[in-house]
């Protein structure tokens, strides 16, 4: 099966690059190998060549940057969830790294294959796009920011060239007032999601919603949905329950469940989601108010 496969493990950044610009359209580029190793097994996927992401040093890093954070494409979710800055500045993103698979599976998986490999039930993306984050691109044009949320176009659909590779991402710090939640409901504890939430709620001093995130995941759509109803309905108000409830059932009619999801029915998806959301917002606005996020 994998016979006429050929594999490289290159060194640095600008050989993956130059090897791209040439085979781009008939290389696959490999990193934890925990998505792309089943396509290949199962016939999905038949690159010509297989470029090894996990040789370079410059791609594995957890780095505090000014007012944020960079995160190397080839850092592991085991390394996520371990770092002590991530768990107390953006524990958003340590809820949704734990929540992913199994410690084996965090072991090897990566974040940038995790959004690479866009699936719209993905754990960390609707995370990240509720910090707002970016993806730096590099290829042979140089180098490009996208807001995660404009690089997932459809069902394991990216932004990304052939000749393009993802190097790092970017991850604003949460403003001050900030507190967040992810949530997530699957079949067993370590399936992908049935229903994933990711939550951001950033308090005024004088206790309003200043700024609010409500993303939702689990194949609600071709890709995550990031709810501009929610963000309507609640930026400039006073948060408590009822507004929280309602928006929860605004939010519900703006996600899409495919018919043929494995996982769970349309209908199940859309009730579940009204009570993850109001849970997600709920937590969320009792960390901001205790001062918990930062
Ligand atoms: C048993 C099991 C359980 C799982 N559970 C979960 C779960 O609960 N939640 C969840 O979200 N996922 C889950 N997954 C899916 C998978 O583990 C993740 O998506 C993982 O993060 C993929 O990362 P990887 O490093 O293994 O990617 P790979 O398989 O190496 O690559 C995936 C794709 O991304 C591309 N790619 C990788 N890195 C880059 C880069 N830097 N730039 C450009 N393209 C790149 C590859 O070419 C490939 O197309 C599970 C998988 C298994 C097998």
């Amino acid at each position: 099966m994998l016979n006429d496969l050929e594999y490289f493990e290159p060194e640095t950044i600008s050989d993956v690059i130059t090897f791209l610009a040439k085979h781009g359209k008939d290389t696959k580029l490999i990193a934890g190998g925990t998505d792309l190793l089943v396509d290949m097994k199962k016939g999905k996927v038949k690159p010509k060549y297989l470029v090894n992401l996990m040789k370079i040093p410059e791609l594995s890093h957890i780095i505090e940057d000014g007012g944020g954070l960079r995160i190397g494409a080839t850092t592991t979710f085991r390394e996520i969830e371990e770092s002590k800055l991530i768990k107390e500045k953006y524990p958003l993103l340590f809820e949704a790294a734990r929540a992913m698979g199994t410690v084996q599976i965090r072991n090897m998986a990566t974040i940038g294959g995790n959004i690479c490999n866009a699936l719209p039930s993905a754990d960390i993306p609707p995370a990240l796009v509720a910090l707002d984050a970016k993806a730096k691109i590099v290829g042979q044009s140089g180098e490009r920011f996208l807001p995660l949320e404009e690089f997932f176009v459809g069902i394991r659909k990216t932004a990304l060239e052939s000749d393009e590779l993802i190097r790092e991402v970017h991850v604003k710090s949460p403003p001050a007032g900030s507190g967040t939640a992810f949530l997530k409901i699957g079949r067993t504890a370590s399936d992908l999601a049935t229903l994933n939430v990711a939550v951001r709620v950033t308090l005024e001093n004088n206790g309003a919603c200043k700024e609010v995130r409500v993303v939702v995941g689990g194949g609600v759509g071709p890709t995550l949905i990031r709810s501009k109803r929610a963000e309507t309905l609640l930026e400039g108000k006073i948060l408590e329950e009822p507004l929280i409830e309602k928006t929860a059932r605004e939010v519900s009619k703006e996600l899409k469940p495919r018919p043929t999801s494995i996982r769970a029915s349309p209908f199940y998806k859309i009730e579940v989601s009204k009570v993850l959301v109001k849970r997600a917002l709920m937590k969320a606005l009792g960390r901001a108010k205790a001062g918990e996020d930062r």
